[in-house]
């Protein structure tokens, strides 16, 4: 609770120091994230797509083991200087701003729906003994400690990601199927969860992990990014 408040006072902080800033200082920019913009795919949320069955993304990889995939914010410029620097650089003092932005797309896409739990996109273990962290596991406890939905570190990887620049988009597809497991002792049986991933590229590490759920006997799936990439 005394986490929530300090949180509210930082994020109050730092939006009223950016807009002093460009008030002395006004050829100083404030960077401020680009917002999707509609029509979204259903199913995958690439931009400018009004149906799944003529979206080349989801042509190409789905279909898909969620419901749906949304992001609220272009994966680009200050949108991807934040994730970059938490998820490969492990600054987590981007934690609170990309929380705020990830929150801004859990009200537009996914508030309406009574979730069972958060659950984050698992990170290789050696990947989070570098980082020290899970960026995804964060953004999680800090989305559902502001909305008050629990969240379920359920997931586990089962090899590491880097062998996917060598495969063919088939071969990766399988490959993300294969990748993530539901760790014992999880009960999922007609759980409604939604993902929560940094970025969307493709959708096919989300489609592992809504796989891996689905089979844990997960009913309803959904995954909320922070940033979609082209
Ligand atoms: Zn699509």
């Amino acid at each position: 609770m005394a986490l929530e408040k300090w949180e509210k006072r930082l994020a109050w902080f730092r939006r009223h120091t950016e807009e002093l800033g460009a008030l002395f200082f006004p050829t100083v920019r404030v960077a401020h994230p680009l917002a999707l913009q509609s029509p979204l795919c259903p199913s995958c949320g690439k931009e400018g797509v009004k149906n799944p069955r003529v979206c080349p993304n989801c042509q190409q990889h789905g279909p898909w083991a969620f419901l749906w995939a949304r992001a609220p914010y272009r994966a680009q410029g200050v949108v991807w200087e934040a994730i970059h620097r938490l998820s490969h650089r492990g600054e987590s003092f981007w934690l609170p701003r990309l929380a705020d932005w990830l929150e801004e797309g859990f009200r537009l896409f996914a508030a309406f729906f009574p979730w069972d739990a958060l659950v984050p996109v698992p990170l290789h273990p050696v990947r989070r003994r570098e980082l020290g962290f899970n960026p995804c596991l964060e953004l999680a406890r800090m989305l559902g400690m502001r909305q008050r939905i629990p969240v379920l570190n359920c997931l586990y990887t089962v090899r590491a990601g880097s062998s996917q620049k060598t495969l063919t988009a088939p071969e990766r597809a399988m490959d993300h199927d294969c990748a993530f497991r539901v760790k014992r002792g999880f009960d999922l049986q007609a759980q409604s969860l939604l993902i929560i991933t940094d970025v969307l590229v493709t959708g096919l590490t989300a489609q592992g992990c809504a796989r891996a759920l689905q089979q844990g006997g997960a009913e309803r799936i959904a995954v909320l990014a922070v940033g979609r990439a082209e």
